[in-house]
């Protein structure tokens, strides 16, 4: 079953046929080269707790097990569609084995008998499964029949996955991959991302998932070579099976022969030769030719990321996606525990201005602490997200901003707001910061001087077309370009199966882009862009000639945006924009921007150095 959507490089018959080198295809979402070990998450046993549920919670505790059969089927029925892509033959095998799966994890044996230990014994739903699968395992194991003793493994398989789902993955499930480890799953939520420790983690590849997701947002930040949609990895490599990944072309190579072992080496010293070239920026200003400064600042994903952001120059956070910090906990952080890890962060950005975005949780970046706060949804991406969250259940808002306004006496700080849609929305969210703060007051708490300024996320369609209506009551606007995207062209940014059609060069995301800027200028309030367009050179002419003055991007982008920057001049970039702005249809914009006015001059920056 090994080894299948492939193209061999291999010469035939030159080594074993489980070890011949193969290519597996997929959509490269971070550059860079990894070379080392696979470990397969889904490969390995997870820890299951084990307790007595009480009576009354007996109930909820057999619906929580029927969420987790609902998933699991959910995730097969994903798995067997990406193997539709896979060559036939390959997909047709994988599919009927996907489809068997889909079988025992509904089968009335397991879930009859599921249910009956967790209600005559009481005994949570993880270790019922566990017992269950464990049983029907054995009996398989006992055939005498070859093909059905084989069929142990299948079940234990199903039974790893239903209680994965039951965890909701609260826990680290490549807590002993050895160092240098390649990670590879069905899918790595960004919750896995929060979890990856560049030093450790090498890189990292899945069947599911898209370049504009936050896993692979998360990559970028961390720096760490990814490919996702790779469909051949379903039951494709085992953990110990070297393997490289390459992130500039979106290729998993399984048993690399040592000619493609040193090829991959050499183009890992030539980024890292880049990469160092353009650290070399990190104390140049960015300046246009025509002397324009534009503000330079960094995403950041985990308060540690902090140094990452100085090192390569950052001016100032533009966004911090505070939702990272609630993943992989069962419980939800208190005020004081928020208030200290942004004071931190606040502190170690020494006096540069930090943008603390409220939790953007929903969607695809699910915490499981939430639990049923988040609820269900048919469309998680339309439904209960960000601040809709935020204004149903204030007391999380409350909290948050609370410790926002704590960590604000640290250093200055600005409060981004996800996900609006209205201007009612916003002087919501101020009155109960007006609220929050006067409360702090009565506690005697250090407070700044001045309420932070408070500024809405542009990134749904309606926002964007409202930004004149949204300045009055905003202090700042920050462009989401990646769900503007989402939103605008009703297309998964997560969804590997229409990445294709995922544009944020498409017309009518610019004309979106270019409408909130300039209401931002009319109404004379910063705006700024933190999509993942900001750090694309191919886009900075266009946004430079659009107006925007403030980019906010991974750490890893800032050097080669600025390089980019201290190349144009704004009056050749606002003919360019014009230019742009006339195209009526996307493969019009695209040739622009390829051929584009962001030619790089190296040689003009050495002028600027910083007194
Ligand atoms: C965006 O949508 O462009 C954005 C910056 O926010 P996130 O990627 O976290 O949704
Ligand atoms: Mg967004």
């Amino acid at each position: 079953m090994k080894n299948k959507d492939t193209t061999t490089n291999a010469p035939k018959g030159a080594a074993k046929k489980s070890e011949e080198e193969v290519v597996l295809k997929g959509i490269g979402v971070s550059s860079g080269v990894a070379i080392g070990p696979a470990y397969v998450i889904d490969q390995h046993g997870v820890p299951v707790p084990e307790y007595c549920v009480l009576a009354s919670q007996i109930e909820k505790e057999v619906k929580r097990f029927h969420a987790a059969i609902s998933k699991t089927q959910k995730q097969l029925g994903q798995l067997k569609l990406r193997a539709e892509t896979l060559p036939s033959g390959a997909n047709e095998e994988i599919g009927l084995l996907l489809e068997a799966y889909k079988g025992m994890v509904s089968s009335s044996r397991l879930v009859r008998g599921v249910e009956t230990l967790i209600v005559d014994e009481r005994m949570n739903a993880e270790a019922a499964v566990q017992r269950q699968i464990a049983a029907i395992a054995a009996g398989f194991a006992a055939m005498k029949d070859d093909y059905l003793a084989s069929r142990a493994d299948d079940v234990r398989e199903v039974g790893a996955r239903l209680i994965r789902n039951l965890l909701q993955q609260s826990y680290n499930p490549f807590a002993d991959a050895p160092s240098g480890s390649i990670l590879l799953a069905d899918e790595i939520t960004p919750a896995d991302t929060a979890l990856m420790d560049p030093e450790r983690i090498a890189g990292f590849a899945a069947v599911l998932g898209g370049p504009e997701g936050h896993a692979s947002i998360m990559a970028r930040t961390l720096g760490l070579p990814a490919v996702l949609g790779v469909s051949a990895l379903i039951k494709g490599v085992t953990t110990g099976d070297q393997i490289i990944v390459d992130g500039v072309e979106g290729k998993i190579i399984l048993h690399p022969t040592a000619e493609t072992i040193q090829f991959y080496r050499g183009e890992a010293q030539k980024m890292a030769r880049e990469t160092r070239k353009l650290r070399s920026l990190r104390d140049v200003p960015a300046i246009t030719l025509d002397n324009v400064s534009i503000k330079m600042m960094a995403n950041l994903e985990l308060p540690r990321d902090a140094v990452a952001a100085l090192d390569a120059g950052a001016e100032g956070v533009g966004l911090v996606r505070t939702e990272f910090s609630f993943m992989n906990r069962s419980d939800l952080p208190g005020e004081d525990e928020q208030f200290e890890t942004l004071r931190e962060l606040v502190v170690n950005m020494k006096g540069l201005p930090v943008t603390i975005r409220t939790l953007d949780v929903g969607g695809e970046k699910l915490a499981s602490a939430f639990g049923e706060s988040l609820g269900e949804s048919v469309n998680p991406a339309l439904g209960l997200r960000a601040i809709r969250l935020g204004l149903v259940e204030p007391k999380i808002l409350d909290t948050q901003l609370a410790a926002i306004l704590r960590a604000a006496a640290y250093g200055p700080v600005r409060i981004l707001i996800p996900m609006i849609s209205t201007a009612s929305q916003m002087r919501q969210v101020r009155e109960r910061l007006i609220q929050v703060e006067r409360k702090l007051t009565r506690r005697g708490i250090k407070l700044p001087p001045l309420l932070p300024p408070l500024g809405a996320m542009i990134e749904i369609p309606g926002a964007a077309l409202s930004a004149d209506a949204l300045s009055r009551v905003c202090d700042f606007f920050a462009i989401g370009s990646n769900d503007l995207t989402q939103y605008t062209l009703a297309i998964d940014r997560g969804d590997e199966r229409v990445a294709n059609l995922y544009n944020p060069y498409h017309p009518a995301v610019l004309r979106l882009i270019e409408f909130t800027i300039a209401a931002a200028w009319r109404a004379n309030i910063p705006v700024s862009l933190c999509g993942e367009i900001a750090g694309d050179p191919k886009v900075t002419a266009l946004l430079l000639g659009l107006g925007l003055r403030e980019f906010s991007m991974s750490p890893s982008r800032l050097p080669l945006i600025k390089q980019t920057i201290c190349n144009l001049t704004i009056s050749q970039s606002v003919t360019f924009a014009q230019e742009v702005m006339r195209q009526g249809n996307e493969e019009e914009v695209a040739s622009l921007l390829e051929g584009g006015a962001h030619a790089i001059q190296p040689a003009s920056l050495l002028m600027k150095k910083k007194k």
